[in-house]
Parts: C-alpha cells; sequence; structure tokens
C-alpha cells in the first residue's frame, strides 16, 4: 500500500473555504493510488488567541494547562477536515495524538516524539482512504497530554512519514524554501533543493518555514521533505541529503528581538566564564552569539532573546552578587542574520565578501560556523543589512 504524509498548516486550513478546497487537493492526491495520511495544524490564528486567552485569565504559565488548552486547536481542524472529505465521497476518520498513539517524553510545550509506531493507523488505513492526525500533539506513558513546541506540526508530518515508510510533503502560504523569507523580501528566490545541514541552520536562525526538529529527524532516516504551496501547483523545494546544485551561500535568515549581553572588567578567572555560563544554562536559559575577550580585564558578551532579559539578569546577579568594579549592560533591540550555505565548507573568500558587503554597517557581534556566518546588528541597521547580503551573495 502506497502512502503518502501531508501536512497542512494553519494559514491552509484558517476558514471552512480554506478547509474544503484541502479537501479537493487530498481527492486530486488520491488519484495517485495512494492512500493519505494527513497532519493539520490549528486555524489560522488559533494557537496565538488561545495564549493571549490564557494570559487574560493568569499571568503565570503552568504548561501542563497551556498544552491542555492548545491542543484544543489541531483537534477542531482535524474533524472539520475529516467531514469536509466525507462530504465528496471520500472516507476519512480524524485521530488526536492518543488515539493515533503519538508518544512523547513528558516535556510540557517541547515534548519530544518518543515512539510512533501507527499500527493504529495503518489498520485504519485498510479502511479509510485518508486518516487525519492532529499535528502539534503528543501523549505520555502516564497519559498526560502535551505539545511539540511553537510550529511542531512539522515534526509530527516528518515522523509520521518514518513510522509509515511514507513520501512527506509540506504544504502552506508560500510555495516552498526561499532563500529568504519571501513575505519581508519579496525578490527571494526559492531553491529547488536545499540540504538537511542547511534547513537546519536556516530553521534555527529565524526561518519558520519548517520546524528545527522535524529536519533533524528527517536527517537522521533519510526521509526528503517536498515544501509546496496549498494553494497553487507550482513546483515546490526539495529537503534532501545532497544539493545537486551546491550553491556556496543558499540563504539568508533574520531572528528579531535579540538582546546582548555585555560584562566588562571581571577578574581574570576562566572560571568565572565557566560558573556564568553553567548557572545560565542551569535556569534553562539559551545563550546564543558568544564572544570572550580577556586584555586588562575579562570582557564577555552573548545575545539572549529579549523576553528572557528578566530571567537572565536575576541569575548573572545571584552568580556576581560578591563582585565588585565589573559593568554589565543589556542592549535590546538588536537582529541577528545569517548567511547559510553547505558550500562555504569548501570555498574560500565568503568571510572576506560578507565583511566588504557589510563595511558601513556597525556590526556588534559576528560569529561563524562550517556552514554559516552570523552578525548582530541594531534593529534599525535591519533592512541595510540584509540588502546588502542579498545582493553580495546574490539571493
Ligand atoms: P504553516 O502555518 O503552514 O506551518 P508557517 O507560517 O509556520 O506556515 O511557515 C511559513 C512561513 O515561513 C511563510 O509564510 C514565510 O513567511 C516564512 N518563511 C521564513 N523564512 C522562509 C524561507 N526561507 N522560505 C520560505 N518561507 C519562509
Ligand atoms: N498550531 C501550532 C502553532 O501554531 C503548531 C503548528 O502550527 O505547527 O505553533
Ligand atoms: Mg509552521
Amino acid at each position: 500500500m502506497k502512502i503518502i504524509v501531508q501536512k497542512y498548516g494553519g494559514s491552509s486550513v484558517a476558514d471552512a473555504e480554506k478547509i474544503k478546497a484541502v479537501a479537493v487537493k487530498i481527492s486530486k492526491k488520491l488519484k495517485e493510488k495512494a492512500k493519505l495520511v494527513v497532519v493539520v495544524s490549528a486555524m489560522g490564528k488559533t494557537t496565538d488567541n488561545l495564549i493571549k486567552l490564557a494570559k487574560e485569565v493568569s499571568n503565570k504559565s503552568v504548561p501542563r494547562e497551556l498544552d491542555m488548552l492548545l491542543t484544543t486547536g489541531e483537534q477542531v481542524s482535524a474533524s472539520l477536515l475529516a467531514m469536509a472529505l466525507n462530504d465528496i465521497g471520500i472516507k476519512s476518520k480524524s485521530l488526536n495524538a492518543f488515539q493515533a498513539e503519538i508518544m512523547t517524553t513528558g516535556d510540557y510545550m517541547q515534548a519530544r516524539i518518543k515512539n510512533l509506531k501507527a499500527k493504529r493507523i495503518k489498520d485504519l488505513l485498510k479502511e479509510n482512504d485518508a486518516l487525519i492526525v492532529t499535528g502539534f500533539q503528543g501523549i505520555t506513558e502516564d497519559g498526560e497530554i502535551t505539545t511539540l513546541g511553537r510550529g511542531g506540526s512539522d515534526t509530527s508530518a516528518v515522523a509520521l512519514a518514518v513510522a509509515l515508510n511514507a513520501k512527506c510533503e509540506i504544504y502552506s502560504d508560500v510555495a516552498g524554501i526561499y532563500t529568504t523569507d519571501p513575505r519581508l523580501h519579496p525578490a527571494a528566490k526559492k531553491l529547488k533543493y536545499i540540504t538537511y545541514d542547511e534547513m537546519l541552520e536556516m530553521s534555527s536562525l529565524g526561518a519558520k518555514v519548517l520546524h528545527s526538529r522535524s529536519v533533524e529527524i528527517a536527517k537522521k532516516f533519510g526521509i526528503t521533505i517536498y515544501c509546496g504551496s496549498t494553494f497553487s501547483d507550482e513546483e515546490g523545494s526539495y529537503v534532501m541529503k545532497n544539493n545537486i546544485e551546491q550553491p556556496i551561500v543558499s540563504g539568508l535568515s533574520v531572528m528579531d528581538h535579540q538582546t546582548q549581553v555585555t560584562l566588562s572588567n571581571l577578574p581574570m578567572d576562566n572560571n568565572l566564564v565557566q560558573q556564568i555560563f553553567e548557572k545560565v544554562a542551569r535556569e534553562g536559559l539559551n545563550v546564543d552569539m558568544i564572544s570572550v575577550i580577556s586584555n586588562s580585564g575579562l570582557n564577555i558578551s552573548f545575545t539572549i532573546v529579549e523576553e528572557k532579559k528578566s530571567h537572565v539578569a536575576k541569575a548573572l546577579t545571584l552568580i556576581l552578587k560578591d563582585m565588585k568594579g565589573f559593568n554589565i549592560h543589556y542592549n535590546s533591540g538588536y537582529s541577528k542574520i545569517s548567511i547559510v550555505g553547505i558550500g562555504m565548507k569548501s570555498s574560500s573568500g565568503v568571510a572576506s565578501k560578507f565583511f566588504k558587503a557589510l563595511e558601513k554597517v556597525p556590526l556588534s557581534l559576528v560569529t561563524t560556523s562550517e556552514i554559516k556566518i552570523s552578525c548582530l546588528v541594531e534593529e534599525k541597521f535591519k533592512e541595510k543589512t540584509v540588502k546588502a547580503l542579498v545582493t553580495a551573495f546574490d539571493l
């Protein structure tokens, strides 16, 4: 039995008309003599609205209750899509994570899929043409409901494709993966192919088109992800092991709302550096770009997301409470802009081209890896930076 897993995101199922249009798209796919397992996200902005509602009721975030609340969104769209399919004569059933047995860890709001045998799905496919599965949801061995983190429906889809040995197609409001976000830069070019490693960097650097965990799973199991548009038949992009086209720089990502934390004039003590980062990590805080410079004193600079500023400040105050004579600054309103490309590994001159393009932009921090260069700039220089890099690297 040939099985195809498709995933439709929130904007693809935003209202009744769109749900009916997705049902028609599914009916056309069924002509390929395949059975379909369709993962859906919550309708439109449902998840954002539920989060807002929770904040109105209480500003204490109780992760377990948030997951109970947020998972309702996907259940609405899954059942509606199954109704729309049955209405046009397609045998279909919706399943939530409990029914589909999508087992996860117990980390509310960021659970990871542990086990997905999909036995029930395989059984039900014998008597149905299409099964609709709620994305983003999981269930623990103790019967607790979890979510996979914002954007997690992509991960549900890829994990199901692995379990069912199926093709994986992810549909959204854009026609594939572009060199940079096409909503912000309409001149961005569509990529036919992008490697797992490039896509992982792009996702974790801010391109929310795919959930990074979905790309990790695809890489691990060698599943090709096809990304295309729900609303057109235009050819999309393939996320896979090799990029036949081998460009040096494939894409550019932007991450806003960054805060730079700068500690200067600390005593020269390597132990202290380790203590600072250990404390921050123990608090579950993600530190990003780091620079450590020691000349007359020790200067440390790193970035965090703006919303964690007070949390980080609390942790640092605790660690540095007995120290005197140092300065600490928190500067918000920064953007991190990165270029990514697998070809950087084997070609020289990328860094010099990068700095040449940004000659006139004040850079606050720069970090690199084998396949990316990132810089931190004040938000007012974001447009200028993106334009300069897009032009220099022909993105
Ligand atoms: P869905 O709700 O279908 O999961 P998302 O909103 O999560 O869709 O992801 C699609 C969005 O990702 C697009 O609307 C686009 O603005 C954004 N995006 C960011 N970077 C890129 C990129 N490099 N290529 C394509 N889309 C991107
Ligand atoms: N509905 C969830 C979210 O908005 C999951 C997803 O869209 O993938 O994050
Ligand atoms: Mg998404």
